[in-house]
């Protein structure tokens, strides 16, 4: 008779700060939670730093999923068409597959960081059988400020891309609002060069393929001042903080990327 295999306990850390909250919540309450992070190659390096952070912090390894294989080698299999909302090849490939190829055929209780507070979406989950989720600061009432107040309580605080945008993910990604964008370019000019790029490769061939809906980096950038402007006035507290992440939290429009943001 075979014998049944042990329950998997896995949470995985996108570099947000919810996931990271999760992680410390439950850190002491469930020692053999395993970690993995799913990473795109894509990352900026302030996520990749507030990982290390967190691994110093859990005092365990977390997993690094994907080695070798980042987001221009699935670009090249998708003929370089860039990920849309519509069509986010980019998680499936980068993030879904890798996490359920982690997990084979164990059964697997998997930590997913949705708050309380939150009427979050449940797509781009996984459905294998053998994976169930749970949702514990939904369980348990937790929402946004006591999520901020967990990370301020154990030191590591917020990660510090929030400085300047609101999510982890890839830097170029297509669900990053235009303010955003500036930031990257503002602190991350090489990355803003490398997306931009992305779209010559398209417009080189005649195609206009953006990675913002309504208009290529080049058109946006060229109104950095009046994309600034229309963010300040719609947000005049914006001037007294330099946590630009935490307003653009704050008008969360729910979209996005469930195992990418959190
Ligand atoms: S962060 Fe954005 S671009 Fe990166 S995998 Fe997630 S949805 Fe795709």
């Amino acid at each position: 008779m075979s014998e049944e295999k042990p329950v998997r306990h896995l949470l995985g850390l996108s570099g947000g700060k919810d996931s990271a909250a999760l992680a410390i919540y439950l850190r002491d309450k469930i020692p053999e939670m395993e970690y993995f992070f799913a990473d795109t190659g894509a990352e900026l390096p302030e996520t990749l730093e507030f990982v290390d952070l967190m691994e110093d912090y859990l005092g365990k390894p977390i997993t690094r999923l994907n080695s070798g294989r980042g987001f221009d080698y699935y670009l090249k299999l998708n003929g370089n068409f860039l990920p849309t909302a519509r069509s986010r090849w980019c998680t499936t490939n980068l993030k879904l597959k890798p996490f359920e190829n982690f997990v084979g055929d164990d059964p697997v209780i998997s930590y997913v960081a949705i708050r309380a507070d939150e009427q979050y979406r449940t797509g781009y989950i996984s459905t294998k059988p053998n994976i169930k989720a749970v949702y514990p600061f939904k369980e348990d009432g937790k929402n946004k400020e006591d999520i901020v107040a967990i990370l301020d309580e154990s030191g590591l605080g917020m990660p510090k891309y929030y400085d300047w945008r609101s999510r982890s993910g890839c830097y170029f990604c297509f669900y990053q609002r235009k303010i955003e964008w500036i930031g990257l370019h503002e602190n991350h000019p090489d990355f803003f060069e490398k997306a931009r790029e992305f779209e010559l490769y398209h417009k080189n061939l005649g195609r206009n393929h953006t990675w913002s809906e309504s208009e290529s980096l080049d058109e946006m950038l060229a109104r950095k001042d009046e994309i600034k402007a229309k963010f300040e006035e719609l947000n005049p507290n914006k001037k007294n903080t330099s946590l630009l992440g935490a307003i653009l939290d704050d008008d969360d429009d729910d979209e996005g990327c469930l195992v990418c943001f959190k």
